[in-house]
């Protein structure tokens, strides 16, 4: 990694649900349309990540459970989320634009055959689509299930934050468009001591729920690439709320599959040997 590591933090607490971050993530990328249904189940028509959604606003329309904060007004802050709660209290609207995190550790790179996916010198995942032959073992292989391949002709795509614009000094499509800064993209350490001084802004504001996610570089993964500032649990947003590198335990297995082969090939020598002594004598 010749530059120095980038990553975004996207602290939900204000977010309007504008989806200003997947028309410009569409836009910039070229991204084809992936169906315009409407789910009549909700604002969100997107529904979930995908080959031609890089950037999704998930909408968790819900009645507030009980004893969770509703969002106050924090200075210097903006009170996206409580406007978006009826006045009576009873329902909320959590929304959170989720992305690939960027993995630290990224199975779907480790799986790929071809070299489709590969780490940028700014720290990043990238799928490259000339190269994808649709194999698909990246699929599986995301703790997120974020990488999708395309059905006509099973290549794979996901979020490459915007890798030209990065070689052109630019941010990220996405980050640029967002209108509240819901979507902060910079050098990952400083994203990390503004996240935290974020969370402990709003933990004094009363917002006690508030936590970052992907952010622990000791997590399964190694930390992400794109973490969160969540206002519930990861679970709540459709998020694993332990995710490990799938093939974390790989090495282990291999080792174990090569000492089975040298102990079957060690049989079969012992028992060439036996039957050879036996028919000499
Ligand atoms: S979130 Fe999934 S697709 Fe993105 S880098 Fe991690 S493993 Fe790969
Ligand atoms: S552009 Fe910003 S405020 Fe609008 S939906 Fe995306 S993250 Fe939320």
């Amino acid at each position: 990694m010749s530059e120095e590591r980038v990553g975004f933090f996207t602290d939900t607490s204000v977010c309007i649900g504008c989806k200003a971050c997947e028309v410009a993530c569409k836009e910039w990328n070229a991204i084809p349309e992936d169906g315009l249904s409407l789910t009549a189940m909700s604002y969100d028509n997107t529904q979930a990540l995908g080959a031609s959604t890089w950037r999704h606003v998930a909408f968790i329309e819900q009645p507030r459970p009980d004893g969770r904060t509703q969002l106050p007004v924090v200075e210097g802050g903006s009170t996206a989320q409580e406007t978006a709660v009826g006045g009576d209290g009873e329902l909320r609207w959590l929304m959170s634009s989720d992305v690939c995190k960027h993995c630290t550790h990224a199975a779907c790179l480790d799986v790929c055959p071809t070299g489709s996916l590969f780490r940028t010198e700014f720290g990043t995942v990238v799928v490259q689509e000339d190269i994808c032959n649709g194999c698909g073992y990246c699929v599986p292989a995301c703790p997120y299930g974020v990488i999708e391949q395309r059905p006509h002709d099973g290549r794979a795509f996901k979020c490459t934050m915007c890798y030209d614009r990065l070689g052109a000094g630019q941010e990220p499509a996405c980050a640029k468009a967002c209108p509240t800064e819901s979507i902060q993209f910079g050098p990952l350490d400083e994203l990390r001591e503004r996240a935290a001084l974020r969370v402990d802004q709003l933990h004094e504001a009363g917002v006690p729920e508030a936590r970052l996610y992907g952010h622990d570089p000791d997590d399964g993964v190694g930390g992400d690439g794109a973490f969160f500032l969540l206002l519930d649990e990861p679970e709540v947003y459709g998020l694993p709320p332990d995710p490990v590198v799938t093939t974390r335990d790989l090495p282990a297995m291999w080792k174990h599959a090569g000492a089975a082969a040298l102990s079957l090939l060690g049989g079969v020598a012992a028992c060439f040997v036996a039957t050879t002594g036996r028919g000499r004598r």
